[in-house]
């Protein structure tokens, strides 16, 4: 038998608006009461395993006591308060720490909400930048195909439109620039041409360094980014990395530019930043980029400064989610997952309706000949018991670092058994 739904969902759906959905077709969402661990419970008391991870947030699993507590703390003493003229500990604790971890080179911290706003902040650092150098006709941004950075009107301009799914905001989006990311001699030397004519009117370069997330799970090798950091230094215009996805230990390494040897001159952060708990972004600057807005003309000063910047709970569990990364084993977590996932997926490249399978940290990704009926497979994987939510042509999994191999087993079987079940 059936259980029947809960009122707050059947009552509440009717005045809710979901995110990029057609609510006319749209499935009932699932109705979820607990979370713990990699594991969510529904309404009905059934149990799934996460594959996801709240959209690449929650790195550490759901409900880790020690940033719970963390949270609790902050919101006894001193949840929120303005971040014009006061300052508190938890905000300035985390910008020095994020710092740190950065390295030398990128040391200035500007916090926001969510990661769209915090690449809206990177691009206006980036051409209020040159505005303060004298330089104010370098204002458009070199993006990349297969990109995503957001949902606001500014970064739906740097994402690959066929990507951000904004078609309807055609002629209203100030579209930048979008090149072949520099994957071999031929697309590097047309970049670099391309910079050679043009560089004199671009602010920056922006990338997601080695995994685009949304677009697609494409991968990349590192040695693209050192091509991107030679590529700026050689025209003179910044480099962004997006570490809004990559951040936080998700590709193998703290950052994904790690991997690379290079730094950008700003960088943003945001999904794992606070362990999946509250939302916070960082777009953390260079020297040189800071130095820029350093002037006796008040006009040179960064001019943005969100309501809820720096937020004293979301700081807090931000600070508590570093600690886990000190405390506990996540990075030779992540090194485990990617052995699993590699192991666990290999077996769908040889399905019919499989055209690549992926894998880099603690992602994997299927990419399937066409795009599937989403809906349909989300059923499946539900009564597989996991929760999996494929996009386009992409079935994936993002998992907690802390899933145990059983249960990212669990995983990796219900996605080979779905797509054993799909035709090519
Ligand atoms: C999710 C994401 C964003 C947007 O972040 P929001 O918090 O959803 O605004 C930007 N860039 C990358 C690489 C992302 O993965």
């Amino acid at each position: 038998m059936k259980t029947p739904l809960p009122d707050w969902l059947t009552e509440g759906q009717r005045h809710v608006w979901l995110p990029y959905t057609q609510m006319k077709t749209a499935a009932m969402p699932a109705p979820v009461v607990r979370t713990q661990g990699s594991r969510i419970q529904l309404a009905d008391g059934r149990i799934l395993i996460d594959g996801i991870a709240s959209w690449w947030t929650a790195c550490h699993g759901y409900n880790h006591p020690h940033i719970a507590r963390a949270v609790h703390d902050q919101l006894d003493r001193l949840p929120h308060i303005m971040f014009g003229g006061l300052a508190h500990e938890p905000a300035l604790k985390l910008a020095k720490r994020l710092c740190v971890l950065l390295g030398p080179g990128l040391d200035r911290a500007f916090f926001t909400e969510s990661g769209s706003v915090s690449v809206e902040v990177a691009l206006k650092m980036a051409m209020q930048y040159w505005f303060n150098q004298g330089e104010p006709q370098r204002r458009r941004i070199v993006a990349f195909r297969g990109g995503y950075h957001g949902d606001t009107f500014g970064t739906m301009a740097v994402c690959d439109p066929g990507v951000g799914m904004h078609a309807a905001f055609d002629g209203i989006i100030p579209h930048q620039d979008l090149h072949d990311l520099p994957l071999d001699d031929a697309s590097s030397d047309a970049l670099d041409a391309w910079l050679r004519e043009h560089a004199g009117h671009m602010a920056a370069i922006l990338v997601e360094p080695l995994v685009q997330g949304a677009g697609g799970m494409r991968m990349h090798e590192p040695f693209v980014l050192a091509r991107l950091r030679e590529l700026a230094d050689r025209h003179d215009v910044l480099l962004i990395f997006d570490e809004i996805f990559t951040g936080f230990g998700r590709t193998g390494t703290m950052f994904a530019f790690e991997q690379a040897g290079v730094q950008p001159d700003i960088i943003t952060l945001s999904k794992a930043l606070t362990g999946g708990t509250l939302p916070l972004a960082a777009t953390v600057a260079s020297r040189r980029v800071f130095e820029g807005f350093w002037s006796d003309d008040p006009a040179h000063a960064l001019m943005h400064g969100p309501t809820y910047m720096g937020n004293a709970l979301a700081c807090a569990a931000a600070l508590a989610s570093l600690d886990l990364f000190e405390r506990e084993p996540r990075l030779a977590q992540v090194r485990a997952i990617e052995g699993q996932l590699r192991e666990g997926l290999a077996p769908c490249a040889a399905l019919p309706c499989v055209r690549e399978v992926r894998v880099k940290g603690a992602i994997g990704a299927v990419e399937l000949h066409s795009t599937p009926d989403r809906a349909a497979l989300c059923r499946q994987f539900l009564e597989a018991g996991a929760w999996i939510r494929p996009f386009g042509n992409i079935v994936y999994l993002t998992p907690a670092f802390t899933t145990t191999p059983d249960d990212l087993r669990r995983l990796t079987d219900a996605i080979e058994t779905v797509l054993s079940a799909l035709p090519s």
